[in-house]
């Protein structure tokens, strides 16, 4: 085998298909001429994460030489720590979305979605670094030609993969208090600005589900590259948008002027807490009636809407229970797929960090921020706030995801069916 190595790591999720982390597709022929490409199968269930024999177990087939990582998730990067630590003999170096750097000095990486332990010791032959594969190459960002060999010996040629095609690394809107992607260096932004969809090219004649990366879709992007998307029975498309009025306005206008040629699509929307004062509380720029009329366009022009929905806030009063009653009667019928709830976890450098407690989480020597913990009057709230969207989940007809772990997190495990 090759002495320098190009890891992407895939795992399969419950529905079957394959998620791939090909962090290296935009740099194909880059790393091509290099090395060889190598596919780790990774663990997919996040409790599994914790457990160190999921890393210790995992063989590399190279013990010399150099191991450049696309860590897309926590665990591919803490995979990163402990081969650094078993082969000594080996030079790893480890980029990719979780191993962003946040701004500071631009000559030390410093993470932006973790910290890391006070004590910890980085092996000497484990680099992390924030740049982009280009940047670290010294090539111009989004350079070369998208590509994507997918491991024949892994997946089979009609199963489904779930694929990655980025638009770009930052959020033009950065301000919800829960996320910590403002804290990213402008001077690391990457942007495509020539979209050649290479995917539509692919050797593979299972479904293709092409995440557009982005961590918000701006309304330019809603009118110049929804349009423009490859239409084909083997494509469906994910991205997520958040449901502002310009951004409603952009989509209002593409489904008006696109016919039946429009893409299979499935927008990720942030819900969040459905009242106007916890929007704004959180900062996030919209209304309830903003989130509404993105129903109404979606369901309207048969785009699928996953909804994504915090429980665990501090703040609650009756008057946001109601209004979360009133949204989920408002809510056009059918309009939305799935509404995956979420305990609200705390990460690092938020507004969220400093105003919540809760039990730290640690993988290995990074420090993942907590889930927080309220007081039982603040839990009965979000309580209440559950039993109302399991109340209309079947009448709206969207399915709830994350039940068991809300229900675990407001005390009322017991009671859970
Ligand atoms: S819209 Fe999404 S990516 Fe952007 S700041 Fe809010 S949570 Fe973060």
């Amino acid at each position: 085998m090759h002495p320098t190595l190009f890891v992407q790591f895939l795992s399969r999720s419950r529905r079957g298909w394959w998620d791939l982390a090909n962090g290296f597709s935009d740099t194909y022929d880059l790393c091509r001429n290099q090395g060889d490409f190598h596919w780790v199968v990774h663990e997919p269930e996040g409790d599994k994460w914790y457990r160190e024999d999921t890393y210790t177990s995992r063989p590399l087939p190279v013990d010399k030489g150099t191991v450049y990582m696309s860590v897309s998730y926590i665990n591919h990067l803490y995979q990163a720590y402990v081969w650094a630590r078993q082969h000594p003999g080996l030079k790893v170096v480890a980029g990719g979305p979780v191993a962003a750097a946040r701004a500071g000095d631009p000559g030390a990486w410093t993470p932006l979605y973790f910290q890391l332990r006070p004590d910890v010791v980085f092996p000497d032959n484990l680099t992390i670094t924030g740049l982009s594969v280009e940047q670290f190459f010294g090539v111009p960002d989004f350079s070369g030609t998208w590509k994507l060999d997918i491991p024949r010996e892994i997946v089979d040629p009609g199963a489904p993969v779930y694929i990655s095609y980025t638009l770009d690394n930052g959020c033009y809107w950065g301000r919800c208090i829960y996320c910590n992607i403002k804290e990213a260096p402008e001077d690391l932004f990457r942007r495509r600005t020539h979209m050649a969809y290479e995917f539509d090219r692919l050797d593979h004649t299972g479904k293709k589900i092409v995440r557009l990366n982005t961590g918000s879709m701006t309304p330019g992007y809603i009118r110049e590259v929804l349009p423009t998307l490859p239409v084909a029975d083997d494509l469906e498309y994910r991205t997520f948008m958040r449901c502002a009025r310009a951004e409603n306005r952009a989509l209002q206008k593409v489904v008006s002027g696109h016919g039946p040629e429009l893409p299979a699509l499935t927008l990720g929307i942030g819900v969040e807490f459905p009242s106007d004062r916890m929007l704004a509380y959180m900062d996030k720029g919209i209304t309830c009636a903003d989130i509404l009329e993105t129903l109404r366009i979606c369901g309207q022009a048969g785009i699928r809407v996953n909804g994504n929905m915090i429980l665990g806030w501090n703040n609650l009063e009756e008057e946001d229970v109601e209004a979360l009653e009133w949204f989920l009667a408002e809510m056009p019928e059918n309009a939305m797929s799935s509404l995956q709830l979420r305990w609200l976890h705390a990460h690092p450098y938020t507004l969220i960090h400093q105003q919540y407690a809760g039990k730290p989480v640690f993988l290995g020597p990074f420090y993942l921020g907590f889930k927080v913990e309220i007081s039982g009057a603040q839990k009965r709230l979000n309580q209440a706030a559950v039993d109302r969207i399991q109340a209309w989940a079947p009448r709206k007809g969207f399915r709830i995801e994350g039940l068991n772990n809300v229900i675990a997190q407001s005390g009322k495990a017991e009671n859970a069916v």
